[in-house]
């Protein structure tokens, strides 16, 4: 897994195309990562004593390939091979 949480990620396909987030989790077992404000889906939560329940909404996982790092310097999609390099700048991500 090239990708770690808190790295600014582009969405490459999908219905989220082209939006940028946070990764706020990665799963390297299953190649997913969690992206702040991507891939949403609703789901139903129960209502607790602590909660009111209803329908809620949250981020689903993503297959990494779906996710470029976004460089940090030139603010270009990065696909990261085998290092975290810039191919436009050159710079270490
Ligand atoms: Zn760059």
């Amino acid at each position: 897994m090239k990708i770690k949480k808190g790295d600014k990620v582009r969405v490459l396909s999908g219905k989220d195309k082209g939006r940028e987030g946070e990764v706020i989790s990665v799963n390297p077992r299953l190649g997913k990562v969690v992206v702040s404000g991507i891939n949403m889906v609703k789901s139903f939560r129960k209502k607790t004593q602590e909660e009111e329940g209803g329908i809620i909404e949250a981020e689903a996982p993503l297959t990494v390939s779906k996710a470029a790092l976004i460089c940090p310097k030139c603010k270009k999609a990065v696909r990261v091979g085998k290092g975290r390099v810039c191919r436009s700048c050159g710079a270490n991500i």
